[in-house]
């Protein structure tokens, strides 16, 4: 099918795209990557009379980089999101969740900022937005506003975007210390959406117990549903935390519905089952971290005490202990900040 027609336009300047969006007001849309809009609209399940064409807006395609996080400017494709080394080391979660965005050449179009207005509650990035606490830049004529991720997703392809407005960048908040994140999800067919999703986050203690345990889940609900589970996990080591309460904790909270893919029931277990294999894989990258940060200051020799304590061994045979061993890692499964990768593609099916 073909869409029904509607008015091109395609501003050069920031300033030229915001005076179209409040002229058009709530008959503009916004087109980014077209990787959502493009079918919906070729679906007729999308029909706005005006197209406001971003792609000449070359400023708005940066990704940027700093200790507190990184912004994504509202071009910056997927796929340069996930390339880009500064990114996959102040924030590792980026990485870890975009490998699992569609297929390459989807993501060689389509933007980040563009899966976050979507605002589909399947998608890898909204939830990792909810996660880490972000939050979204909306540019109108006349100033601009941060909108927190807990207020951005307001329902199934809903966010807060007001007609006249363009969001121009995300933040995505730094990893903080002695921290790990992963990312587990099972489709259909790889490349598909999910039919359940999990991103993790743990941080550790100075004394590596588990301080902070968070659970983001996708296609459990109409928005991204984040789940605190430090309690479950009870300030434990993080080689022993009873990550399958924190499972239990998880699937009494989401929200899942009955559709042509999965049942309510089975998406439940599912991502009770990919919240214990993420949360534990993010506990192993956090006892990396804190491996890897005690030898960038100096103390190498101690690198293996800190993983060693952190699984609970005494000082006496923690010097033996790398981060990997002391986690009892098997052949191919991949942890630390680039991690998981492995177990994320063998877990989608
Ligand atoms: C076969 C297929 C499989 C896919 N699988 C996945 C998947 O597994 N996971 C996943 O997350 N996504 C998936 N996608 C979607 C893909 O990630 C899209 O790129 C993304 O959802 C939207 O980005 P876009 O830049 O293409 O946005 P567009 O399609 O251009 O726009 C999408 C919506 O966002 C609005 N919008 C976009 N940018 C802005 C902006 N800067 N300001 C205001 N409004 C804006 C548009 O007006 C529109 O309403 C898939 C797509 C396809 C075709």
């Amino acid at each position: 099918m073909k869409p029904p027609p509607f008015g091109y336009h395609a501003p050069r300047t920031l300033g030229e795209a915001l005076d179209v969006l409040a002229g058009t007001g709530e008959h503009g849309k916004v087109l980014a990557g077209g990787q959502s809009l493009i079918p919906l609209m070729n679906m007729r399940l999308a029909a706005p009379a005006h197209l406001v064409d971003i792609n000449r807006l070359g400023g708005l395609a940066a990704v940027e980089t700093g200790p507190d996080g990184v912004r994504v400017g509202a071009l910056a494709r997927h796929a340069q999101v996930e390339r880009s080394a500064g990114a996959a080391a102040v924030q590792p979660l980026l990485r870890q969740a975009l490998r699992l965005v569609a297929h390459p050449v989807i993501r060689n179009r389509g933007t980040a900022v563009g899966s976050l207005v979507h605002a589909d509650p399947a998608a890898e990035l909204p939830a990792v937005l909810a996660l880490l606490g972000g939050s979204v830049r909306l540019a109108r004529r006349g100033g601009t506003r941060d909108v927190a991720a807990g207020e951005f997703f307001t329902g199934p392809l809903e966010s807060a975007l007001r007609p006249g407005e363009l969001a121009v960048s995300a933040f995505f908040p730094a990893l903080p210390a002695r921290s790990g994140t992963a990312f587990r999800e099972v489709s259909r067919r790889h490349g598909d959406y999910a039919l359940a999703g999990v991103a993790a986050l743990v941080r550790l203690d100075g004394d590596l117990r588990v301080a902070e345990a968070r659970a983001a889940c996708v296609s459990a609900g109409p928005v991204p549903v984040v789940v605190d589970v430090t309690a479950a996990c009870g300030a434990a080591p993080a080689g022993a935390a009873d990550w399958e309460a924190a499972a239990r904790a998880v699937r009494e909270r989401i929200e899942p519905e009955d559709d042509i893919h999965a049942t309510a029931h089975y998406r439940r277990h599912l991502t009770g089952v990919l919240a214990a294999q993420a949360l534990r894989e993010a506990a192993r990258a956090a006892v990396e971290d804190a491996a890897g940060n005690a030898g960038n200051a100096g103390n190498a020799g101690n690198a293996g005490n800190t993983a060693g304590r952190a699984m609970g061994h005494g000082a006496g045979d923690a010097a033996e202990n790398t981060a990997g061993r002391a986690m009892g890692r098997g052949a191919g499964d991949v942890v630390g900040r680039d991690g998981g990768t492995a177990g994320q593609e063998g877990a989608h099916g």
